[in-house]
């Protein structure tokens, strides 16, 4: 337990004088009683209690070593060896230079010879080491976290520098640790089990990783970074931190990110960013617990933190373009462009053009793919109008939803607000949605796809087979159409040549009474398989890779003509 570090009570310090002899603890407290507060006890015992009852408030100890019950000498140890009272500084009160030295080597801070001195000098030595005192108990206080008793970040950074200097050639390991989803231990269990689970988690850290080769600390509410010598196997460790949280939920673990054989070139922050990286990387993965960090890792990191910081500019200056896709009926004896799918694509001004395979996922764990899409929806609106003017073609285009929009009480709102300000129809723009995206809390999202039909808007549910809806759910689902998940196609074509589940997700799609769309149709072989299957629209480069709207026009006027 921690001292108060209010050192005033009362307005005054408390001190004790601890002397058999009625004389020396008068004339003590005549010297000290205007500016402190002075107690007494005439035996080592009644010492130790005096000291015991006040150890929060107990500002100093004067002590004389000869004293009956328990001696001053002995009295000392007993002070030292006790966390709460190791704190409170001692002076002792000797006639014997014997002694003196005894006492400082047993923990006393200073003595004062007897007879006593002049009290001007008396009262210096008390308050020096008063001040000393409580200088190094500030230090201590922000030297550990109050809650485990583990180092503090500012503290464990420079412990760490330390032990380099001193094992210059051992291997080290940064680890990160951090409990998935541990707002729901103190949501549904309250602060005090979180503490608790806390202070466990802190226990086994010690346990397993000894003072000798590691240091330890909490750096926030639920994360601790460990500094130690290189370990090979890091799973063990969290299987048995994991038996910590054994009485939570399940989705509440202790995940690792190591950065193993340190660069100690790199200052100690980095290292641990490094460690925080890979360890965020297995954030929402419920059956990997160690994640190591590696330098393709970090670059991928660093790109996707440009990714995200350059975007509200990107966005500002019309970086991002859409594409189109054509998609071909192909139920009649000749291909026939049936509608489109908007493609995002980023012209970076020095990367170049960047795929929405390396930004889609990250803008929508950053929460930025909002602003993206409804942009996106709006040039597609944008670009679907200017054909119906100028070109009198109309082409129905299907744009992309994320998952989090559907969440978003606004999203019909939205659509409306677009199709009415370009002067289009809910039939010219198509929604796709994936599969995934239906997966969890799927009443709700049913319930958005519902008034997304009821307005007139036409859903595709895209990616399908990837994202492990079941049979069940799907026969109940408002949807117009099923995208088959490229990896249908790859599968059926490329590796095992067996087109079995092709013909099974197209049964499917005719027991709904909706059209499959196969994306990723690239050749001849694969688009004569499909039509013979029964598959209804095609998309793929077999018929044209996502072009630009300018380019697009060539495949509006064939159909026209
Ligand atoms: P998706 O919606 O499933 O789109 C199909 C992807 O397949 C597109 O990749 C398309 O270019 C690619 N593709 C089409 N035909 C072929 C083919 O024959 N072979 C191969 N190998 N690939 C083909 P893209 O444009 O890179 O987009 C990737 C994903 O990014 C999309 O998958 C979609 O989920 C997402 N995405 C694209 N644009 C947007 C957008 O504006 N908003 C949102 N939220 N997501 C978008
Ligand atoms: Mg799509
Ligand atoms: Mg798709």
């Amino acid at each position: 337990m921690n001292r108060s570090t209010d050192f005033y009570v009362d307005g005054k310090r408390h001190i004790l004088v601890a002397d058999d002899e009625m004389i020396n603890r008068e004339l003590l407290e005549n010297i000290l009683c205007d500016e402190y507060d002075v107690l007494m006890a005439e035996d080592g015992e009644m010492a130790y209690d005096v000291i015991k009852e006040n150890r929060n408030t107990l500002s100093l100890i004067l002590l004389d070593l000869m004293m009956p019950k328990l001696n001053g000498l002995d009295l000392l140890p007993r002070l030292k060896e006790d966390p709460d009272l190791k704190g409170i500084p001692v002076i002792v009160l000797t006639s014997d230079q014997a002694s003196e030295v005894e006492s400082l080597k047993r923990g006393a801070a200073d003595f004062i010879p007897k007879p006593y001195p002049q009290p001007d000098v008396i009262k210096a030595r008390i308050s020096r080491s008063i001040e000393l005192a409580e200088d190094r108990q500030i230090i201590s206080a922000t030297e550990r976290d109050e809650l485990t008793g583990l180092y503090s970040s500012e503290y464990f950074y420079r412990y760490g520098e330390q032990f380099d200097k001193y094992h210059p050639d051992s291997d080290m390991d940064a680890l990160c640790l951090d409990v998935n989803h541990f707002h729901i231990v103190n949501e549904r269990f309250g602060m005090a089990k979180g503490d608790e689970i806390l202070k466990r988690i802190a226990d086994c850290l010690t346990k397993t990783f000894p003072a000798s080769d590691c240091v330890i600390c909490r750096k926030t509410a639920d994360t601790f970074l460990v500094y130690c010598s290189h370990r090979d196997d890091y799973t063990s460790i969290t299987d048995k931190m994991s038996e910590v949280c054994g009485d939570m939920p399940t989705s509440v673990r202790l995940r690792i990110g190591v950065y193993a054989y340190c660069d100690k070139k790199l200052d100690i922050r980095s290292r641990f960013d490094r460690a925080k990286i890979a360890a965020d990387l297995i954030r929402n993965n419920y059956s990997v617990f160690v994640s190591m960090f590696d330098e393709k890792l970090m670059e991928k990191e660093l790109f996707a933190e440009q990714l995200v910081d350059e975007f509200p500019k990107a966005l500002a200056e019309k970086q991002f373009k859409v594409f189109f896709q054509p998609k071909f009926n192909i139920t009649g004896d000749k291909p026939v462009l049936s509608s489109a799918e908007a493609l995002v694509r980023w012209f970076h001004p020095t990367l170049g053009m960047i795929s929405p395979g390396r930004f889609i996922q990250l803008f929508e764990e950053d929460g930025l793919i909002a602003q993206l899409d409804e942009y996106i929806w709006r040039s597609a609106a944008e670009t679907i109008a200017d054909w119906k003017n100028r070109l009198g073609i109309s082409v129905p285009v299907s744009v992309n939803l994320s998952r989090a929009e559907m969440y978003d009480p606004a999203l019909v709102e939205t659509f409306d607000k677009i199709t009415s300000e370009y002067g289009i129809t809910p039939e010219d723009i198509y929604l796709e949605i994936t599969e995934s995206a239906y997966v969890r809390d799927s009443d709700q999202i049913v319930d958005r796809v519902k008034e997304l039909r009821d307005h007139g808007f036409f859903i595709e549910m895209d990616d399908f087979g990837s994202g492990y809806s079941s049979l069940n759910m799907i026969s109940e689902l408002p949807i117009d159409a099923l995208k088959l998940d490229m990896m249908f196609i790859r599968n059926a074509f490329d590796k095992i040549n067996d087109t079995r589940m092709i013909s099974i997700v197209i049964d499917i799609a005719d027991y709904l009474g909706v059209p499959v769309i196969a994306e990723g149709v690239e050749t001849e072989e694969q688009y004569l398989a499909l039509k013979k299957l029964g598959c209804t629209i095609i998309q793929g480069y077999y018929f044209s890779k996502p072009v630009p709207a300018d380019e697009f026009e060539r495949f509006l006027t064939e159909k026209g003509s």
